[in-house]
Parts: structure tokens; C-alpha cells; sequence
């Protein structure tokens, strides 16, 4: 160690022999200690009492207060210091005596300076160690006093969120939650984490959805679903759980997010409400209207000169369009606001097919266009759906084949069964899709307009429809497509229904 650090360790020789006294302090100052002495225990005690000390350098035998009471004195006071008992040959049991009460070494005199150094120096030595190792507790300390601070920010960060948030071990323990998530389950509000989540969760199919992700039965993210439920009368919910993943990847549990859809669910009412309401009121004067030119037209057939007849003729097409888009909207109405799906049977989805390829058979005959079913082996079991529901489905993805191909093209309708699924593909060698547009044809009123499909009529309402109604059967459906080549829509509907799960 330096003379440099030595600075920091004042060292008090107290002894009565002045030649012992004054070459101790010369060789400590000498080796970079601050060094100081003392005549006698009282003036040791006085020094000591204004200025902090290291070391004391203590001899035992002194006139006034014996060193051995000087000792007692400076453990009690100062026990920090570390106090090397300087004794005669004559008295060194009484050193060890000395030693015995907390000193920490002993030095016979007469000594070399070498000595005084070497001991002086483990001094040192053993008070740097008891520094560092204080400076590390108190780091430690710190450093669990930041964690604290920390946690604690955090559990008022997530105490604060409106969604609720749920974190559950690998076990399905609830390790943290949150007051949102308290008030959106109606829990008792002194409800505290630590138990497994069926003391919480009163939703059967919430709970397993939880326990699925806690215990790493959902690694891929993606699949898992939104589940929506309904706490007391008046409330709905959404639930979105992911699992917590340690750096192996391996699951550590879930975390869910509650968001209340109460207002949500309300507007959307109001919304289809409207919508269904406005409809409804615009139906019948345009339907009459529609037949009034249409009789218009029969009756003056031949008397009207040909560009009136035209305009007659244009406004009808025109009144038709908007009596589609109408029964589209209440069609979409009545979906979202769950009257479509009340019917539920049991239903054989190849039948479906059959009549709707019947009934539309000679649409596709009027553009010469080849429309075949393929059922495959035919023997399915039956859906436990809305039949109007499946009708609504295939027969808008089919006029859509028949309306987006070009005269004499091919339709083909295929189905079989895909794991849990029954596969449903309505494939067309049409006009195509493209690719930058093919997830936006299932939003509502999108219709993609380019020199082929500009003179089709439509609502763009078709395919939101039919998603709606698949994804409400627990199904999906998805699209392939490219322009002049065709289009391939893919419906999977599962033979044992889903239920909430959108
Ligand atoms: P609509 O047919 O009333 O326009 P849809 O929602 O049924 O509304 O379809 C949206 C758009 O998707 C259509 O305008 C069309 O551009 C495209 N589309 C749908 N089906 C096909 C198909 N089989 N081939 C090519 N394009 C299609």
C-alpha cells in the first residue's frame, strides 16, 4: 500500500517514555502516517475526544489512569479504533491479557522500526478491509433500497393503469394484479395476489384461456384469441393474455390486460340501430320507386325517344344498387347485433352448397361461365349453425366468383375436411385481386375499381358479411388471389362450434 493512502489513517502513540514517543511518531511520519502522541492515558483520552484516529500505539504501564482503563475507555468510545498495546519483556502476559479485552496486537520494546512498521501496517491493513467491506453493505443497502423504490413506482404505475392487469405464475398463481382488474371482476376490494386464479376468475372459459398461457401452451403468440365475457348484467369485457417468457424462451406465466367494453358495446348498438333504422325507413319508398320505373318502362316501351329510355333505364339500375346496399346494411345490422345466428340446427353444409350452385347456376349460364361442386366424399357431419347464416356466406362468395370472372370462365366449388374443419374453397380462374388490396376487401364498403370490375355493381358489404358470419360460427377465412389469374377463397369452419372466442 502507498504512503499516499497511509494519509488517511491517524495513528496516536501514547507512551510515557519520551524516546519511545518521539521515534515511533518519527518512523510512522516517516512511512506517511499522521502521527501524534500523548504523554500520558488522560492526555491520549483528551487528543482522542477532538480528533478521529485509526490506531492508537497504547502503553500499558503509565503514571496517572492505567493503560489497561485507557483501553476500556477507547473500546467503549471509539471501538472503530484499533489500539497495539506497547509493552516491556516484563509484561507481556499482561499484553496478551490486554489482547484478550479487544486489543488488537502487541508490540515488545524495544522495537526496530521495521517492527513498528510491519505492525502498524496490519493495522492498516485490517481497518482498509473493514472499510471496503462497510462501503459494500452499504451499497447493498442502496442498492435494496433503489430496488424498493423501484418496485414500489412500479406498483403504482400498474395500480394506476385503467385496464386491468393480471401476472400469474407458471402454476396459475395470480403474483400481481391490479386495482382496474379488482373493480372490473366485482372482487372484494381489499382482494390481495398470492392465491391461484380461480379464487379471482369466475369465468370458466377465462380461466382455462390462462391457465392455458401460464403453463406455455401458447408459444406462438399470434394464436392466441381475444375472449370476451360478461360480468353481472350491464358489463362486458375484454380479455388479452400473453405468456412471460425467461431468456430460454421457457414460459414463466402470463400477463393479462382487462379492458372494459361496456361503452364500447353500447355505441356500436346505438350505431347498428341507427344504421338498421335509417335503412329501414329508405327501403320502401325506394322499392317503390324501383317498381314505378320499371312499370314506366314496360308501359312506354317503344313510345319514348331512345335517350330518355336510357336515362329511365339507368336511374332503375341505379335505384337496385341502392336497394342492395340497404339490404346489406340490415343485413350487417342484424349480424352485429347478434339476431343473425338465433336459429341454430343441425345443418349438412354440402346441401347448402347444392342449392345455393342450383340457384345460381343460371347466372353463371347467362355469362357462359362453368360452375361445378366437388363435395368430395360427402359424408359430413352435420354444422350446428344458422342455415341462413351459411347461405348468406357461400352465396355472397359465390356471386362474387360468378360476377368477378369473365364470360366463359370457370367456378369451382370443392369441399372436404381439414383436422377439426370443415374446408369450404370457392375458387375462380376471374379477374384476380391485388395483392395491396387483398386484406382491405374484407373491410366494409371497399371495392377495388379497375378497367375489369368498374361497370360490376356492388356495396362492398359482401365479404365484411361473411367474415362476420364465419369468424361468428368460430371459423375463419383468408384469400389467395392474383390479378388475371383467379381468386381462391378458403372457408374453415370447425365441426364442434367455438364459442365466445372471436
Ligand atoms: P361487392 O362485391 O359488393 O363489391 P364485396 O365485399 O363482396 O363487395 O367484395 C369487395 C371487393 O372484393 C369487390 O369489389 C372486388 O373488388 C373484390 N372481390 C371479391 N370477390 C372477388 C373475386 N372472386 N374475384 C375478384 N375480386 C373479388
Amino acid at each position: 500500500m502507498s504512503t499516499k493512502t497511509n494519509a488517511e489513517f491517524n495513528v496516536l502513540i501514547i507512551d510515557d517514555e519520551e524516546e519511545i514517543r518521539e521515534g515511533s511518531r518519527r518512523i510512522l511520519t516517516r512511512a506517511g502516517y499522521p502521527a501524534q502522541t500523548a504523554a500520558n492515558g488522560q492526555e491520549g483520552l483528551d487528543i482522542l475526544s477532538r480528533e478521529a484516529m485509526s490506531i492508537v500505539l497504547l502503553d500499558l504501564k503509565m503514571p496517572g489512569i492505567d493503560g489497561m482503563d485507557v483501553l476500556k475507555l477507547i473500546q467503549e468510545s471509539y471501538p472503530h479504533i484499533l489500539v497495539i498495546i506497547i509493552t516491556g519483556f516484563a509484561t507481556v502476559e499482561t499484553a496478551i491479557e490486554a489482547m484478550k479485552k479487544g486489543a488488537y496486537d502487541f508490540i515488545p520494546k524495544p522495537f526496530e522500526p521495521d517492527q513498528l512498521r510491519l505492525v502498524v501496517n496490519r493495522a492498516r491493513d485490517t481497518i482498509s478491509l473493514t472499510r471496503e467491506t462497510e462501503a459494500l453493505e452499504q451499497e447493498r443497502l442502496r442498492n435494496l433500497k433503489d430496488l424498493d423504490t423501484e418496485k414500489s413506482r412500479l406498483h403504482t404505475i400498474v395500480d394506476s393503469l385503467p385496464n386491468g392487469v393480471l401476472v400469474t405464475n407458471s402454476q396459475g398463481e395470480a403474483v400481481l394484479l391490479n386495482q382496474a382488474f379488482i373493480n372490473h371482476l366485482m372482487l372484494p376490494a381489499d382482494t390481495e395476489s398470492g392465491e391461484h386464479i380461480t379464487a379471482y376468475v369466475a369465468d370458466e372459459g377465462l380461466r382455462d384461456l390462462i391457465l392455458d398461457i401460464s403453463k406455455g401452451r401458447h408459444v406462438d403468440f399470434e394464436d392466441i384469441p381475444t375472449y370476451t365475457f360478461d360480468v353481472g348484467r350491464e358489463r362486458h369485457l375484454m380479455a388479452r393474455g400473453r405468456p412471460v417468457l425467461g431468456e430460454k424462451k421457457q414460459c414463466l406465466g402470463a400477463v393479462v390486460n382487462l379492458v372494459d367494453i361496456t361503452a364500447m358495446k353500447k355505441l356500436d348498438e346505438l350505431k347498428s340501430e341507427f344504421v338498421a333504422k335509417v335503412s329501414h325507413e329508405l327501403r320502401s319508398p325506394l322499392s317503390t320507386i324501383h317498381e314505378q320505373l320499371a312499370l314506366a318502362l314496360g308501359d312506354m316501351v317503344g313510345q319514348l325517344p331512345h335517350s330518355d329510355e336510357e336515362l329511365l333505364s339507368r336511374a332503375k339500375e341505379k335505384t337496385q344498387g341502392l336497394i342492395s346496399l340497404i339490404g346489406d346494411l340490415l343485413d350487417l345490422s342484424r349480424i352485429e347485433s347478434g339476431s343473425t345466428g338465433q336459429d341454430i340446427r343441425e345443418v349438412s353444409l354440402d346441401k347448402v352448397l347444392q342449392n345455393i350452385c342450383d340457384f345460381l347456376e343460371t347466372k353463371a349460364r347467362s355469362k357462359n361461365q362453368d360452375l361445378q361442386l366437388d363435395i368430395g366424399e360427402g359424408d359430413y357431419p352435420p354444422l350446428e349453425a344458422d342455415p341462413t347464416a351459411l347461405e348468406s356466406i357461400f352465396g355472397n362468395l359465390i356471386t362474387n366468383a360468378i360476377q368477378y370472372t369473365q364470360d366463359g370462365g370457370k367456378i369451382r366449388i370443392s369441399m372436404d375436411i381439414s383436422g377439426v374443419n370443415l374446408r369450404v374453397r370457392v375458387m375462380d380462374n376471374g379477374f384476380g385481386i391485388e395483392e395491396r388490396h387483398l386484406d382491405k376487401i374484407f373491410e366494409q364498403f371497399f371495392r377495388e375499381k379497375n378497367s375489369k370490375t368498374r361497370y360490376i355493381t356492388g356495396t362492398g358489404l359482401g365479404l365484411p358479411i361473411v367474415k362476420n358470419l364465419v369468424e361468428s360460427l368460430g371459423g375463419m377465412i383468408q384469400v389467395d388471389s392474383a390479378p388475371e389469374q383467379g381468386s381462391t377463397f378458403t372457408v374453415l369452419l370447425p365441426m364442434q362450434n367455438g364459442t365466445n372466442r372471436v
